[in-house]
């Protein structure tokens, strides 16, 4: 591991870790059943089909963990947990809606 003083804007913000870093991918992609399949499913061109990538989807041990990460990054490419990116942007939607009728109701 490497340290140094780093400042930034003329701020030191201490000793910090400088070792670089690649990130570090969630847990559960370790039993993803798309790493082991053709990516370019969970990728169609624009009006192409998604039954492929949906059907994968379908049977796998993390979907939900899957859904839940592209919802909270608002992950706008692709297949993630069985949506698409419209069917995500709805689900969002309901959660807000949700969390607001909660609200007003607290
Ligand atoms: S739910 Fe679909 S996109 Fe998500 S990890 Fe599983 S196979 Fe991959």
């Amino acid at each position: 591991m490497t340290v140094e003083l780093r400042m930034i804007r003329g701020h030191r913000l201490g000793a910090v870790d400088a070792t670089p870093r690649l990130p570090i991918p969630p847990a559960w992609t370790v039993d993803a059943v798309c790493a082991q399949t053709d990516p370019e499913a969970f990728f169609p061109e624009k009006g192409g089909s998604t039954r492929a990538a949906k059907q994968i989807c379908a049977g796998c041990p993390v979907r939900a963990e899957c859904l839940a990460w592209a919802l909270e990054n608002g992950e706008r490419v692709g297949i993630w947990g069985g949506t698409s990116y419209r069917e995500r942007r709805r689900l969002h939607r309901q959660q807000q809606r949700q969390e607001t009728a909660g609200e007003a109701a607290a």
